[in-house]
């Protein structure tokens, strides 16, 4: 085993870091504050060949993979910057479209996307389905050479940025497959986002991002045959597929982040003095923060050891789900003992502790839920009964 970085693997990082250099933390905020998207940054990712970093090279990508998409996630987080479109467009739509895409698809959508000229932002869920994808309604109907899409979906990130939107739909409703045949009768569309009948407005998510979440409405939204991703109503199996790298994504800005806060808290710990000695010599408060950064660098292996295996092709799923899982409970306690730190301080604006914290919380119920990652160890690697 080594663990040596290659010198590919220390570029990215070193790009990571110009980049957080330029656009920085005021710089994100302030995107996220006046629900901006940040293209000077995208574009700047676009320019040094970073947005294509998953997309074959064949398709006008970098043709590298899972590892060094987590490794630029992860030092973007780590200066507080990390972007959730990363997690969309290059987690998830770029190598759904890569695996399972026709050649005329690819040729058609990776270039654009890779040269960051276009975005595709990714759509599941719906208000009566939640975490429960089977019982999606929104629903494709064949006519002719098109799919007809009715329905809606709802915190769908940054789909006013997008060009095209992944829409997981049920072409054959859930009432007709039955319980037992519930994974069947799934298809994925690649749908563009200024189709007539696709409507979209903003949701009142109070989270600092950079993308907004909105719900949007599919009124007889004719979708093109030639859209299909895979085979009609098998999409849940490419869908699946495309969530271990969606894990891996999102494990590696968790851990980015946890480190974010991390450091502003240990800063703060080592200069602030009170009962007449640094408050970081306290270890109520060292301890929670020693704690933290075991586990951030215990999930930061896992997350590699996911990403390793999804770009070896082997069956990620294990790994991906722990690293999801360990990364933002990590997470999570490294912004939660980061802000104690801070005391009243920690809730004003200008310490910028606060967004860390609820960005954090955000990491145990979406994408998916830490319930839905303990199931999928409790059956897939304890071997114990299916709760649900
Ligand atoms: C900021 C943000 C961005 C998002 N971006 C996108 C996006 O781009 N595209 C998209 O499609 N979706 C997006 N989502 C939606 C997100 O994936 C869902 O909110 C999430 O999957 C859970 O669905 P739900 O909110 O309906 O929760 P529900 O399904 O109602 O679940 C509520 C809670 O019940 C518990 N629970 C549910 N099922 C089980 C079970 N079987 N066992 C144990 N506990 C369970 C969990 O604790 C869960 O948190 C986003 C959400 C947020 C908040």
């Amino acid at each position: 085993m080594d663990f040596t970085l290659s010198d590919e693997h220390q570029l990215i990082i070193d790009a990571a870091d110009k980049i957080a250099q330029r656009f920085d933390r005021k710089y994100w905020l302030d995107c996220a504050k006046e629900k901006r998207f940040p293209q000077e940054m995208w574009d700047e990712l676009g320019d040094m060949g970073y947005l294509g970093i998953t997309c074959p090279e064949a398709y006008g990508g970098a043709g590298m993979g899972m590892f060094e998409l987590a490794l630029l996630q992860e030092r973007l987080a780590e200066h507080g910057v990390a972007l959730l479109y990363f997690v969309v467009n290059q987690g998830i739509a770029m190598p759904c479209i890569s695996k399972h895409g026709t050649e005329e698809q690819k040729q058609r959508w990776l270039p654009a996307m890779a040269r960051g000229e276009t975005k595709c932002c990714f759509a599941i869920t719906e208000p009566n389905a939640g975490t429960n994808t089977f019982k999606i309604q929104t629903i494709g109907k064949p006519e002719g050479d098109d799919f007809v899409l009715n329905g809606s979906k709802l915190f769908i990130s940054g789909i006013n940025q997008a060009d095209h939107v992944l829409v997981v739909a049920r072409t054959q409703a859930y009432s007709e497959v039955g319980e037992g045949r519930k994974y069947e009768g799934i298809t994925l569309f690649v749908v563009d986002t200024d189709s007539p009948g696709l409507t979209f407005e903003p949701m009142d998510t109070m989270l600092q991002n950079t993308e907004g979440q909105f719900f949007v409405y599919f009124n007889n939204v004719r979708v093109p045959k030639a859209n299909v991703i895979g085979e009609v109503n098998k999409g849940l199996y490419s869908m699946f597929d495309a969530l271990n790298p969606e894990r891996i994504v999102v494990a590696a800005g968790a851990v980015g982040a946890g480190r974010w806060a991390l450091k502003k808290g240990v800063e703060y710990a080592n200069q602030r003095v009170i009962f007449d000695r640094p408050i970081g010599a306290y270890q109520g408060l060292q301890h929670p923060m020693a704690d933290a950064a075991a586990l951030l660098e215990s999930a930061w292996l896992m997350t590699q050891k996911a990403a390793w295996q999804h770009d070896r092709g082997e069956n990620a799923g294990k790994a991906a789900n722990i690293a999801k899982y360990m990364a933002t409970e990590a997470s999570y306690r490294a912004a939660d003992s980061a802000l104690q730190v801070h005391g009243g301080y920690g809730f004003t604006e200008s310490m910028d502790m606060l967004h860390s914290f609820v960005g954090a919380r955000l990491g145990k119920v979406a994408p998916i839920n830490r319930e839905m990652t303990l199931n999928f160890i409790g059956e897939h690697i304890l071997g114990m009964p299916k709760s649900y």
